[in-house]
């Protein structure tokens, strides 16, 4: 049974555009296994409540274990990139989110559950096809209004955009935030969005 502090309610599943990650003032690196495609990448699935808190120092019963999800890998390199720095190979930012979030819906997804669930939700979320049926396409600007309109007529509910500013200052498209069942199975209206600040008007700079 899920104890009162790891209980949630839904999953925000959050996908990052490398472009908007790499063309700010901290930079990027790209993994050891090449430079990503130019694609939405997975951050994470995250456990959230509807109150808009989340559990968290989830206690882990079992620690990451890569050899898990050794079937997994070749689709983890592809669709879950990391790119923080230094270079490394993905397993340090799957471990991350693994012991960060992973863990609090433990009771629903095992590791290899969670993974491969994060994995379906990307392909049956294709967030740039969606734009690009839109005639949204990296290198430009767009108003917030129309990304929220091309995600919505694809995805059948309205995602959350999170901004960050590129080197010289302008906000962008870095996060789409899509809400998800406590089975990780089917997209569901957001109960609750996060907070943060965009423009009308943001960049969705090219990678
Ligand atoms: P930041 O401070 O960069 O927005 O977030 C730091 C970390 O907190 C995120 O990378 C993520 O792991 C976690 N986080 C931020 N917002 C949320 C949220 O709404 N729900 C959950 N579960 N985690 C969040
Ligand atoms: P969060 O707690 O925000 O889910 O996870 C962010 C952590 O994962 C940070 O410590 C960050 O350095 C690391 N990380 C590794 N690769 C990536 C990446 O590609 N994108 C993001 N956002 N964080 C990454
Ligand atoms: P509304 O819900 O009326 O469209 O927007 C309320 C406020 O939230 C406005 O300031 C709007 O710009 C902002 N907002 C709406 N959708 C998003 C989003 O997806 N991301 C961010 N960061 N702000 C949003």
């Amino acid at each position: 049974a899920l104890v009162a502090s790891q209980s949630f309610d839904f999953f925000y599943f959050v996908q990052q555009w490398p472009g908007s990650y790499c063309n700010t003032k901290q930079s990027c690196c790209y993994p050891t296994t090449g430079k990503p495609a130019a694609d939405f990448g997975i951050h994470g699935l995250w456990p959230n409540r509807n109150n808009g808190s989340h559990p968290y120092d989830c206690y882990p019963k079992k620690p990451f274990n890569l050899s898990e999800i050794s079937d997994l890998e070749s689709s983890m390199q592809k669709d879950w990139p990391t790119l923080a720095c230094p270079s490394s190979d993905g397993q340090n930012f799957w471990s991350h989110e693994w012991k960060r979030h992973g863990i609090c819906s433990e009771s629903v997804l095992d590791q290899h559950a969670y993974f491969k669930t994060a994995l379906g939700l990307k392909q049956k979320a294709n967030l740039l096809q969606a734009l690009k049926n839109a005639g949204i396409t990296p290198g430009g600007s767009y108003s917030l209004k129309s990304i929220h309109n091309a995600i919505t007529e694809s995805a059948g509910y309205t995602p959350w955009i999170e901004c960050n500013k590129d080197s010289s200052g302008n906000y962008q498209l870095y996060q789409i935030y899509l809400c998800v069942d406590t089975s990780g199975s089917k997209l569901i209206k957001c109960p609750v969005f996060p907070k943060g600040t965009c423009s009308l008007e943001i960049e969705f700079p090219s990678f």
